[in-house]
């Protein structure tokens, strides 16, 4: 099938915020409780329609600093001509979101394109566990700078078609 846009979406983040999951929740709109595990890069896509027009979107999945890290084949191939950017944090894990402060300088340094930067806070099911203030502190993180912020559950779904529909048409209202 033939579409009118592919967007590149690439979704980086610290180890088991919910990276995976949440490519596999939007894709195949399933979820497992156990550790996904990623080998280096993988993606997967997905075609929407948007104003009718059929917009893919291939989402890039990485492992965190896991493995591959560090790795320039990794953070060129990964980084290349991205559109988007999802910076993911687990809502229930401070350490997690004082993570953004490294991606973005990861972004900075290894990503040519200027990208559309979204932070997804997951993992709002766990919602006793959320952390307070986390608009707060994002927007300290970011220097006040503007930021696109969504909260997801992979788990139950919440909000992880809108994530991707969101950020899919504010891009391509700029193409
Ligand atoms: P990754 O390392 O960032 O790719 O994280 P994974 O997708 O492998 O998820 C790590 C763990 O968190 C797994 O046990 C998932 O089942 C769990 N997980 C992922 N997303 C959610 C979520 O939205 N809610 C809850 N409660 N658990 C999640
Ligand atoms: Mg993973």
């Amino acid at each position: 099938m033939s579409f009118d846009y592919l967007f590149k979406i690439v979704i980086i983040g610290s180890a088991n915020v919910g990276k995976t999951s949440l490519m596999i929740r939007y894709v195949d709109d399933n979820f497992t409780v156990s550790k996904q595990t990623t080998i280096g890069i993988d993606f997967k896509t997905k075609d929407i329609e948007i104003d009718g027009k059929i917009v893919r979107l291939q989402i890039w999945d990485t492992a965190g600093q896991e493995i591959y890290r560090n790795s320039i084949s990794f953070s060129s191939s990964v980084y290349k001509n991205a559109d988007i950017i999802l910076i993911v944090f687990d809502l229930t894990k401070e350490e997690s979101l004082n993570k953004i402060d490294d991606f973005l300088n990861e972004i900075e340094n290894n990503c040519r394109t200027n990208p559309l930067i979204v932070i997804v806070g997951n993992k709002s099911d766990l919602i006793e566990e959320q952390l307070e203030n986390v608009e707060e502190k994002i927007k300290e993180i970011l220097n006040g700078d503007k930021f696109i912020f969504f909260k997801t559950s992979a788990k139950d779904g919440t909000n992880v078609n809108e994530l991707f529909y969101e950020i899919a048409k504010r891009f391509t209202e700029n193409q």
